[in-house]
């Protein structure tokens, strides 16, 4: 622990002392080494881009003037460097504003099980795209819970499209929905919906981190699949901010799994 020490005079009319005052103070530089440490990783990611739009802007204005396949195939890049900076800004607007109202318990009647239903059909190009399938279990009928839809749909959508991006190709990715009597953290019933791919996994060791704004495995991987690396730390807000739970677990080598509980009442 650190701690503030202050030290001032005091007296009491009959002697002199000094009172001194012990302020913990570890949890406030924490707080401030975080806010840095975040600052430096959004400059970071925004530069990468940005060094390499201005480079190639330099390269289109001299040598590759007059060339014009070498022309189309930089404008290629720039325009995918600049959606990952889209994506980014998206992410990071979509971050602080669920960490603004996270005190606000959201309680609109929302159905889990038609919410899931939609976000897997939006999600039917990419999972086309990168080859497998989504197959979705035990949301045949209703399953009400108090909630924001827009930020459960986020929930599930951040989810369902890593369960695609790093599941195998031609592999699934399953989502089950599991209604629970009584559940021990909310001592009463809950809903469980599972994210559970059959891709590389990775070590548990990383799972306490994986939350983390920008924490990755693998940045080269998760960077190549178009990742910003904030999906997680969205999910673990907006589950925040409805009173549930978030667990993650994987064996490498055979998949992972990535569960969040909701309170039903
Ligand atoms: P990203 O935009 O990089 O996917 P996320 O916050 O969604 O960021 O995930 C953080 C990291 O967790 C990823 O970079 C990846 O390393 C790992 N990860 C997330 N989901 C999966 C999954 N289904 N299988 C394997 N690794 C995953």
């Amino acid at each position: 622990a650190t701690y503030n020490v202050t030290a001032s005079p005091v007296a009491d009319g009959t002697s002199w002392g000094a009172a001194v005052v012990f302020e913990d103070v570890t949890e406030r530089e924490q707080a401030g080494q975080i806010r840095r440490d975040f600052v430096a990783n959004v400059s970071h990611e925004l530069k990468t881009p940005l060094t390499a739009l201005l480079g190639f802007i330099e390269t289109l204005r001299g040598p590759a003037k007059d060339d014009a396949a070498a022309r189309d195939r930089f404008l290629g890049i720039m325009e995918k460097e600049a959606e990952r900076m889209n994506r980014l800004v998206r992410d990071l607007l979509q971050l602080s504003r669920v960490e603004s109202e996270e005190r606000m318990r959201p309680d609109e009647k929302v159905d889990v099980s038609g919410l899931l239903k939609s976000t897997i059909t939006g999600l039917r190009k990419l999972s086309l795209d990168h080859g497998n399938e989504v197959e979705l279990i035990g949301a045949k009928n209703e399953v009400f819970v108090r909630g924001d839809p827009d930020q459960l749909t986020q929930v599930f959508t951040n989810l369902i499209e890593n369960g695609i991006k790093y599941g195998k190709v031609g592999g699934l990715v399953q989502v089950r929905l599991v209604k629970v009597e009584r559940e021990i953290a909310f001592r009463g019933p809950a809903v469980h919906i599972e994210v559970m791919d059959d891709g590389e996994g990775f070590d548990p060791v990383h799972i306490p981190r994986l939350t983390e704004r920008f924490y990755r495995v693998d940045s080269h991987r998760s960077r190549e699949k178009g990742g910003t690396g904030l999906g997680l730390a969205i999910v673990k807000h907006i589950v925040n901010r409805h009173r549930g739970r978030f667990r993650i677990e994987s064996k490498p080598g055979k998949g992972s799994k990535f569960t969040v509980i909701l309170p039903m009442t």
